[in-house]
């Protein structure tokens, strides 16, 4: 169940792909995003234009990458998929530039992880639609100037804090991805479950929607899980006895909390007394970078009600002790 979605089996891929809205109608939820989207793509769709290129940054799993290929859709053209890791090579990113048809999107997963040489290149495919390419080497070499079609960049990221300025600045457009309300993922549970055909009751929906974390990639993972308890322990339909049993069985947190989050309010209680700390100290203390827990896991937290920050630095809530069944120390005065 980890939201990152890179050790998936095939067929999991397919059910994946199945799951993914298509248009913007199909999409749940982030609102405030979707509505500008609409009206950016419909009067880059009036100019005949190449929409803007566009930064979607927030926690994995949100439907960042389902909103690249949503835009190409409405848009009607075509899309290429790439990632920051994968792209090591000018070469490789020349490749794809060129290939490009007019108003076609380039979308670049993890866009914070490409190299310099990479990301320098891309400088003046995003700005100027050119690229300078390196023909022949030695005493032969020199560079060719090509034109490339107008194009949409869009990137995605999960760590807004580690691009760099320049590449920053280049997009037009930025959107940021924000954890969804549990109705909003009980209407997602709903639509996935129509899809996959598997019969859920209401109550069900909301009980899996409730722990998955906010994430709808969470969601249908657990849905897919626990359509497998209901069509071997009962009849195929997903009740609320069937989906408690289900995820008791899968050991989920009750409210979807994962092994960080819990490690955080844990550290935050039996290492600072509830705190207020600072985010170095925490993020030392858990040892996990401070800009992760900063855009991953904290916002989640706060959302919850189980963090609070204040001036001074994180501290933990009330609903933390009573979620993990701890006690608060009498030197909290209480
Ligand atoms: P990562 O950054 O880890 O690649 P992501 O933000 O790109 O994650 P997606 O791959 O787009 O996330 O979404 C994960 C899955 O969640 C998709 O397969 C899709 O089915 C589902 N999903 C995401 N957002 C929505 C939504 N708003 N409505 C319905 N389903 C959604």
């Amino acid at each position: 169940l980890n939201p990152d979605n890179s050790n998936f089996t095939p067929e999991e891929l397919d059910v994946e792909k199945k799951l993914r809205p298509l248009s913007f109608d199909d999409f749940t939820g982030q609102d405030q995003a979707i509505d500008n989207l609409k009206v950016f793509v419909e009067a880059a769709n009036q100019r005949a234009e190449a929409l803007d290129h566009t930064l979607f940054h927030g926690p994995p799993g949100l439907g960042k990458t389902t909103l690249a290929h949503i835009l190409a859709n409405e848009l009607g053209v075509g899309i290429k998929v790439t990632s920051g890791p994968v792209l090591d090579k000018p070469g490789d990113l020349a490749g794809l530039l060129t290939n490009l048809d007019e108003r076609d999107v380039l979308f670049i997963d993890e866009i914070h992880r490409l190299s310099p040489i990479v990301e320098e290149y891309l400088y003046s495919a995003m700005e100027d639609y050119k690229i300078d390419i390196m023909i022949e080497s030695g005493p032969n070499a020199r560079t060719v100037q090509i034109h490339l079609e107008p194009f949409t960049l869009i990137g995605a990221t999960t760590r807004s804090g580690l691009l760099t300025s320049p590449m920053r600045a280049r997009f037009g457009i930025s959107s940021r991805l924000n954890y969804y309300k549990k109705e909003l993922l009980t209407t997602i549970i709903q639509r996935s479950s129509q899809i996959l055909k598997v019969p859920i009751s209401m109550e069900a929906a909301i009980e899996i929607a409730g722990r998955s974390r906010g994430t709808p990639r969470i969601a249908n993972a657990l849905l897919r899980r626990v359509r497998d308890f209901a069509q071997i322990k009962g009849d195929g339909t997903i009740t609320i006895e069937i989906a408690q049993y289900a995820l008791k069985a899968l050991r989920v947190d009750a409210h979807g909390l994962d092994e960080m989050d819990t490690k955080i309010l844990t550290t935050l209680i039996d290492k600072f007394k509830g705190g207020p700390v600072g985010i170095s100290t925490l993020a030392t203390a858990v040892g996990e970078n401070g800009e992760t827990i900063e855009e991953v896991y904290e916002p989640f937290l706060i959302q919850e009600g189980f963090i609070v920050r204040t001036p001074r630095g994180r501290e933990v809530t009330e609903a933390a002790y009573t979620h993990l069944g701890k006690e608060r120390g009498l030197n909290q005065g209480e």
